[in-house]
């Protein structure tokens, strides 16, 4: 029973305030009293300069300036824009050219693709299992269409990828629902900055393979790429793309793509979700009852969002003017999370497996106190179910040299 006098809860677990949100303001405040250069506030998702500022592509911005009004009066269709599509597979597989049936859906960012994945590809009640450590609304979003997150562990002793883990969750699971998401945050995990090696992709698949060999049962990989333009060498990055080819019909892929992150609009909120199957039937019903979905809840999307990508993917000066400016960025990213990574080994502060990206994570026992104890010595993280989740992506690579110690210094008070 819910206390909510006109609203229904529906089994969910709703929060009065979104933690991340709390934290923040929490930090604000602190700043506001005892000036910025007392507060490290490394909860921010999105990609800030040493200033503190937000990154925002130049080259995107001229493109959006030049917008005629119907590029953002206008409705787009609900799947997208035909030229959107063609532009939104080239930004999600690079020079990589899929042999499978891909289809595209346009979709309000990443999340209103792992939305429409979820709510396509899983039965109300069902389970989709994720990773231990994960993007906190994957759970919100599987509660919000009756669904609920399940995890395997990710690491095992020695810090690699928990094969074992993953296989007896995935039997587990389909042992009792005949259809199973799996999401799949790589390269760059959020909020570990893991990403998956050619072997972990291999005892991936393998496993999900041998849980599939009975036709009635089914397997959905959805992999969220959202960080995919901010691990390293954007080429290098895609190599996994070509191991999701050939598998049988009833493992499907979809990609969830974003262009939050990767053209800096965040607000705008456009990505698309990208099937990869190895039947054309599969990927045409894909087209259909995504866009159905679609329909069913923000109808269609964002349309300047939609024609700016298309601009920038018909030129090639220009696309190479926005590759080459992020690339800058990406660059001062993974020096934040190198510095970071090599002051925490230096001084002994043990970190998750990290690759790259925008968040390092912190194990510890009972983070919610590690939390509070930071924020006393300015610190703001967030606490997650394991630890503590550091965003390199908000903080300068002077403060990730040296905020290990800071932090291991309060981690051993507690
Ligand atoms: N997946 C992960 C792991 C994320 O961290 C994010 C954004 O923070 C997204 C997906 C999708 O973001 P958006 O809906 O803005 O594209």
């Amino acid at each position: 029973m819910s206390n909510y006098k006109m609203a229904e809860a529906n089994n969910r677990v709703i929060p009065v305030e979104d933690k991340i949100f709390g934290i923040n303001q929490k930090a604000k405040e602190m700043i506001a009293k005892e000036g910025a250069d007392k507060v490290v506030n490394a909860t921010i998702g999105s990609l800030l300069d040493d200033d503190g500022n937000l990154v925002i592509l130049s080259s995107v911005v001229e493109v959006l300036k030049g917008l005629t009004p119907i590029d953002y009066a206008d409705y787009a269709p609900i799947s997208g824009t035909p030229d959107f599509i063609k532009a939104i597979k080239k930004a999600a597989f690079g020079s990589y050219v899929p042999k499978a049936y891909t289809e595209a859906i346009a979709t309000p960012g990443g999340t209103g693709a792992i939305r429409n994945t979820i709510q396509n590809y899983s039965k109300r009640g069902d389970k989709v299992l994720t990773s231990d450590w994960f993007w906190a609304p994957y759970s919100t979003i599987a509660q919000d269409i009756e669904r609920s997150i399940v995890t395997y562990t990710l690491f095992d002793e020695n810090g690699s990828f928990n094969s074992a883990s993953f296989e007896s969750k995935v039997k587990e699971l389909l042992g009792s629902q005949d259809g199973l998401v799996i999401i799949l945050n790589t390269p760059a995990h959020n909020p570990t900055g893991y990403s998956f090696t050619k072997d972990d992709w291999y005892s991936i698949l393998s496993i999900a393979k041998a849980a599939t060999t009975d036709p009635t049962k089914k397997i959905t990989l959805l992999v969220d790429v959202a960080y995919v333009d901010y691990a390293g060498d954007e080429e290098e990055y895609r190599k996994f793309y070509p191991l999701l080819e050939d598998l049988p019909s009833n493992i499907l892929v979809v990609i969830a793509y974003s262009l939050s992150k990767s053209y800096t609009m965040y607000g705008m909120r456009s990505g698309a979700m990208i099937c990869m199957t190895s039947e054309k039937e599969i990927a045409d019903e894909f087209k259909t009852v995504c866009s159905f979905s679609s329909r069913g809840t923000w109808s269609n999307c964002n349309r300047a969002a939609m024609a700016t990508l298309s601009s920038i993917y018909a030129d090639e000066e220009l696309l190479a003017k926005v590759t080459s400016e992020r690339q800058g960025y990406c660059k001062m990213l993974v020096q934040r999370g190198k510095a970071f990574q090599k002051a925490a080994n230096e001084v002994g502060l043990e970190i998750v497996p990290f690759d790259a990206g925008f968040f390092v994570s912190i194990p510890c026992d009972n983070p919610d106190a590690a939390g509070e104890a930071l924020q006393k010595e300015g610190i703001f993280a967030v606490p997650l179910g394991k630890g503590l989740r550091v965003s390199v992506a908000s903080i300068s690579e002077e403060v990730c040299k040296k905020l290990p110690a800071s932090i291991l210094k309060v981690l051993k008070t507690i």
